[in-house]
C-alpha cells in the first residue's frame, strides 16, 4: 500500500506529528513523531505512563488541538488546512468523542443527550439506527430519566451511544472506564467492541488499564511522546507483562 493509499483508507491518521508545549525552561515535546493509522473496523488501545502523550496524541488526532508538525488526517482531510468553523463542523459530523467523565447535559433526557450531537448539527436522527444504537446500550426504559437517575456505567453507556448517534468516521475515548467500576467498565468496553464488530467503526480508547486494552484489537505504547511498540490482539497479561518491561528498563 501507498501512503496515499492509506490516507485514503484510514478512519484517522497522524504522520510524523509533533507536539510542543510552552517554551524555553518548561518546553515540553508531548509527541515527538508519532505516525500512526486508525483504520474503520478496528479498536485501537493507546497505553503508556503518566503523562507519555497519549491524551495529547488523542486530542491533535481528533482536532481538539493543533500540532507543533506533522498532519492530522480523519479520512482523507487534513485538519491543519481546516479554518476553525470547518473544523468544528467536521468534529461535530465525524468523530464521537468519549470522555473519563460523562460529560452528559444534566438537563436533559437520556434520550435528548443520545441526540444531542445530531441537534446541534440540525441532522434529522436516522430512527432505526438510534433503536439499534439504544437497544445496543440496554437502555430502553431509561430513555426520559435524566442523567442524574442513572448509575456511573449506564451515563457511561449514554455518552457511547451519543458519540456513535451520527455515525462518525472514528470515535475516541479518553480513559472511558476509568470513573467506573470493574462491572460497568467491562459494560463499555463490551459496547465498544460491538460497535466495531456490528457497525465497523473505528475506535480509539486512551487508556493505562490492561483489562481495558484486552478489548482492543491492537495496543499501541507511547513513551516520553513516542510510539515504542505495538501489540496485535492484546490480552490483559500480555499488556501487564509488557508494561512491566518497559518500566524495569527505564528504571
Ligand atoms: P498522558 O495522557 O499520557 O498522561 P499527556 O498527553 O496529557 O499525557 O501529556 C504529555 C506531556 O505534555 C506531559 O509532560 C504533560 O505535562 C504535557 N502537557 C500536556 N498538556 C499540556 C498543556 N496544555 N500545557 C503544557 N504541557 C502539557
Ligand atoms: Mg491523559
Amino acid at each position: 500500500m501507498t501512503t496515499l493509499d492509506v490516507v485514503r483508507t484510514a478512519a484517522a491518521r497522524v504522520e510524523d506529528a509533533v507536539k510542543v508545549y510552552g517554551a524555553g525552561a518548561t518546553r515540553v515535546r508531548a509527541l515527538d513523531h508519532v505516525t500512526v493509522d486508525f483504520p474503520a473496523g478496528r479498536f485501537t488501545a493507546v497505553m503508556g505512563p503518566s503523562g507519555s502523550g497519549k491524551s495529547t496524541l488523542m486530542h491533535c488526532a481528533a482536532g481538539l488541538d493543533t500540532l507543533s508538525a506533522g498532519s492530522a488526517y480523519i479520512g482523507d482531510i487534513e485538519l491543519g488546512t481546516l479554518n476553525d468553523r470547518r473544523l468544528t463542523v467536521l468534529r461535530r459530523e465525524r468523530i464521537g468523542f468519549v470522555f473519563q467523565a460523562f460529560n452528559l447535559v444534566p438537563t436533559l433526557t437520556v434520550r435528548e443527550n443520545i441526540t444531542l450531537p445530531l441537534d446541534l448539527a440540525g441532522a434529522a436522527p436516522d430512527r432505526a439506527w438510534l433503536d439499534v444504537l439504544i437497544d445496543t446500550v440496554g437502555l430502553g426504559d431509561r430513555l426520559h430519566h435524566r442523567p442524574s437517575e442513572l448509575s456511573g456505567g449506564q451515563q457511561q453507556r449514554v455518552a457511547v451511544a451519543r458519540a456513535l448517534a451520527g455515525r462518525p468516521r472514528v470515535v475516541f475515548a479518553d480513559e472511558p472506564t476509568g470513573n467506573l467500576d470493574s462491572r460497568a467498565g467491562a459494560e463499555v468496553l463490551g459496547l465498544l467492541r460491538r460497535a466495531v464488530d456490528e457497525m465497523g467503526q473505528a475506535v480509539v480508547m486512551v487508556t493505562h488499564d490492561p483489562v481495558a486494552a484486552g478489548y482492543a484489537d491492537e495496543a499501541l505504547f507511547l513513551a516520553d511522546g513516542r510510539l515504542v511498540d505495538r501489540m496485535a490482539k492484546p490480552s490483559a497479561d500480555r499488556v501487564l507483562d509488557r508494561l512491566k518491561a518497559f518500566e524495569r528498563g527505564r528504571s
